[in-house]
């Protein structure tokens, strides 16, 4: 990077300070807010979280509040914003913190339930002041360009080691969470994956991708494959009752939410609705067939101990999946 570390931070933070998007967590900043919106924000993009954020803080408006909530609520709450892990771990975190206090360093908060160190970093900078520099994929961008670094990165985590050192040496001690932001902002809004804006950037003068007419090639990443895989689910609706699946409280995924079930294998014949989804690095290709009560795989079906039948009028109060209320409810449509 060329130029001063001084009047770096200081272009950085002027244009921040004038340009920064107004969003919900910023008004009325507080721990809380702070915790909700780097759950919410983890692999969900700003629009999608704005409408969730608005409506948790109504129904659990503190620590407290969502600590006395059941896990039912507290995942009805969350449905449709997927990954509901972030939702359980934020709830047993409320719960934590109710009970031990909020921690005072990134150690403890590393130590919470949900928190890696890049959400440690975002909270204990943003709500605390600890100058702990924060390294998300914007960043990442954005540090690559300033340093004209062509190295191959392997993983978020490969990144954050090879940038760590210029993080720690370019935060501002006096004001962290708002030059963490800063650089968050700078990578989602100026310094875009395509066509960055370099004209319009505060810190183009700094930066020696710009410099070297290299900056849009820049991070170099190296690519992940793609696993493909089709998954068969059953639609049965029978005498007003929809069968779903509701997978235990210990489940590694899903735990405490319903889904379609999974056939044991793909039937004969043509599904009734297709879908392809990517979760993490997998392409799943779901079909969903209808087939009769007495078929051999729905009677295998319903041999397992999660699956029930829920009347049609109750659907609305089950914890489902974000895709499969959107494919039950078209379905549905089109009987
Ligand atoms: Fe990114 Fe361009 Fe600014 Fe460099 S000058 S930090 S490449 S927007």
């Amino acid at each position: 990077m060329r130029g001063e570390t001084r009047s770096f931070r200081q272009r950085l933070l002027t244009w921040f300070d004038r340009h920064r998007r107004s969003l919900p967590w910023r008004t009325e900043p507080g721990l809380y807010k702070t915790v909700l919106s780097e759950f919410m924000l983890q692999q969900t993009r700003v629009e999608t979280v704005l409408p969730y954020f608005e409506r948790w803080l109504e129904r659990f408006p503190d620590f407290a509040a969502l600590a006395a909530a059941s896990e039912e609520a507290v995942l009805k709450e969350w449905e449709g914003l997927g990954y509901y892990s972030r939702a359980r771990n934020l709830h047993r975190l409320a719960r934590a913190i109710v009970r031990e206090g909020v921690p005072e360093d990134i150690a403890g908060w590393r130590r919470l339930p949900g928190i890696g160190p890049y959400t440690a970093a975002a909270i204990g900078s943003i709500a605390q002041g600890l100058p702990e520099p924060v390294i998300d994929g914007n960043v990442v961008r954005v540090f690559a360009r300033l340093e004209n670094d062509a190295t191959e990165l392997a993983s978020a985590d490969a990144a954050r080691r090879r940038f760590l050192p210029l993080a720690r040496g370019l935060i501002d001690p006096d004001r962290p969470g708002a030059f963490n932001e800063a650089l968050m902002e700078l990578g989602a809004t100026t310094c875009r994956k395509h066509r960055p804006d370099c004209l319009l950037c505060p810190v183009r003068d700094f930066c020696e991708g710009y410099a070297a007419g290299q900056a849009e090639s820049l991070p170099r990443l190296q690519r992940k494959s793609t696993r493909r895989r089709t998954v068969a689910r059953l639609f049965l609706v029978r005498e007003e009752t929809l069968l779903l699946e509701e997978y235990p409280a210990d489940a590694s995924r899903l735990a405490g939410l319903a889904e379609l079930p999974e056939l044991p294998e793909r039937p004969v014949g043509k599904p009734v609705l297709t879908r392809t989804r990517g979760i993490s690095s997998e392409s799943i290709r779901e079909e969903i067939h209808a087939l009769p009560a007495s078929h051999p795989m729905v009677r295998e079906v319903l041999r397992r101990p999660g699956v029930r039948k829920v009347p049609l009028p109750g659907l609305a109060s089950v914890s489902l999946s974000g895709p499969h209320r959107r494919w039950i409810t078209a379905l549905l449509a089109g009987r």
